[in-house]
């Protein structure tokens, strides 16, 4: 049976649901449709980090032979399974071809308007709305246990700074002035104080509590399996449903996001960036605010009673294989930096799909190719953090407005 909708918004992920939320704010009718539950992507058991410090994209120079270094190391953070596919390859090309300085510096201004305007979003809705997914604002603090590592910092510090971001080194006492549950090991630390952080399942099960309240139909176990297009229109939403006639169509859909887009015969360079998590009862000893143990490429958030590090990419597609060597390797990890980990209690792993882009920037904005197809997709490891203002920015495209950041270099048709 077909069902006319005004506006539908393919993925229950933080970006579905904020886009979703503002969408209905407006006063528009909105169904959202996800193929699994709210949250069952990548927005569940990640980092949680609102993080607008070092907004330094993944592809900046060096990185290609850091990572092919990692590539023959299997406890390591960065994995590239190798296969002979032909996306996977075009990706890394254009990967490896925004790894520039220029490139870097053009994408900074960017990722922190971004930030910026969630931050900003945040605020009003803590005024607006009755809300808790446990957002707190205590910023970030890199650990180091050698000097070696602390001063290769030195060039990314000095760059985020040309941009505004309050950053401060210090040395083995700074560190325990701010988190005094530290090993003897830890001997240097970076503070930044433009951080916070939330329980990030909460966050998008709370975004589409408040989309539901706004009117918003949320359909879940249905899944979008491709489209009928009349010229630059798309006239049917086709799911397993049955089909939807939408006026407008958004595609938040994550790492998924190209593969529907095919559907479309839309290319989308998105790529799987796969991510691991271990989450445990909150121990006594557990620091007091977001970490990151620098040489080992985990994040630690304390979030409520939780406790919960983080940390890979691997590139390997739609792989739901769990690497034990890399989970050992998080938990061996821990224990280098801090006091009290040996006994966690209640382990929940998670993986997740980052939806990486090339050049580690998202793509928001119209398709190009489909005058009624928005895309708000590609976030990458900073999908948390742009939540908010993605919905906003769609938001804002579909009313006919001014988006309040620059979308040109977000285009789809940069790449
Ligand atoms: C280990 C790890 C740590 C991270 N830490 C952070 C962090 O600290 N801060 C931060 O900002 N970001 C972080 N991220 C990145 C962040 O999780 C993602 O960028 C973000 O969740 C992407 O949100 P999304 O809504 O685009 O995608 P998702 O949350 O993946 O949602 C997409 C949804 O679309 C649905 N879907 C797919 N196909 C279909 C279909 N055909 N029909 C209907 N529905 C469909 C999926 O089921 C899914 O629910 C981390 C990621 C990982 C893996």
């Amino acid at each position: 049976m077909n069902q006319q909708k005004d506006i539908i918004v393919i993925g229950g992920g933080i970006i579905g649901v904020s886009t979703a939320y503002y969408l209905a704010s407006q006063g528009r009718s909105v169904t959202l449709i996800e193929k699994d539950d709210i949250g069952a992507g990548s927005s569940h058991g990640n980092a949680g980090l609102i993080a607008n410090g070092f907004s330094i994209p993944m592809a900046a120079p060096g990185v290609p032979g850091q990572g092919l270094k990692w590539l023959f190391d299997s406890t390591s953070p960065f994995f590239i399974k190798p296969r002979l596919n032909l996306d996977l390859i075009s990706w890394l090309w254009k990967f490896c071809r925004a790894c520039t300085e220029k490139q870097v510096k053009q994408s900074i201004p960017i990722l922190l308007a971004l930030g910026q305007g969630s931050f900003d979003l945040f605020d009003e809705l803590f005024t607006k709305e009755d809300v808790n997914f446990g957002y707190e604002c205590k910023g970030r603090l890199i650990l180091f246990t050698s000097e070696e590592s602390f001063e290769k910092w030195g060039a990314d510090v000095a760059m985020i700074r040309e941009f505004g971001v309050d950053v401060s080194l210090l040395d083995a006492d700074g560190v325990r002035r701010i988190e005094p549950n530290v090993l003897p090991a830890v001997t240097h630390g970076i503070y930044c104080a433009s951080y916070a952080h939330v329980n990030p399942g909460r966050f998008v099960h709370e975004m589409a509590r408040l989309a539901k309240n706004q009117g918003v139909q949320i359909i879940t176990g249905t899944t979008v399996s491709g489209f009928e297009t009349s010229g630059h229109q798309i006239s049917s939403v086709i799911t397993t449903e049955g089909a939807f006639i939408p006026d407008q169509v958004v595609l938040a859909a994550g790492a998924w996001s190209s593969v529907i887009a095919n559907g479309l015969k839309l290319k989308l360079p998105i790529q799987p960036a796969k991510g691991y998590s271990l989450a445990y009862k909150r121990p006594s000893a557990s620091p007091r605010l977001p970490l990151s143990l620098s040489e080992r490429k985990v994040a630690v958030t304390p979030m409520g009673d939780t406790l919960r590090f983080t940390s890979t990419l691997e590139l390997a597609g739609f792989d739901p294989f769990v690497n034990q060597r890399r989970l050992a390797a998080i938990r061996q990890s821990v224990n280098e930096y801090l006091p009290g980990m040996e006994e966690l209690e209640e382990e929940v792993v998670w993986s997740g799909y980052r939806p990486a882009t090339p050049d580690d920037l998202p793509i928001i904005g119209p398709s190009g190719m489909y005058r009624n197809l928005i895309l708000a997709t590609g976030h990458g490891t900073l999908g948390v953090t742009h939540g908010l203002i993605t919905g906003k920015l769609v938001s804002q495209i579909i009313a006919g407005e001014r988006p309040s950041v620059d979308l040109t270099p977000l285009r789809a048709d940069r790449f």
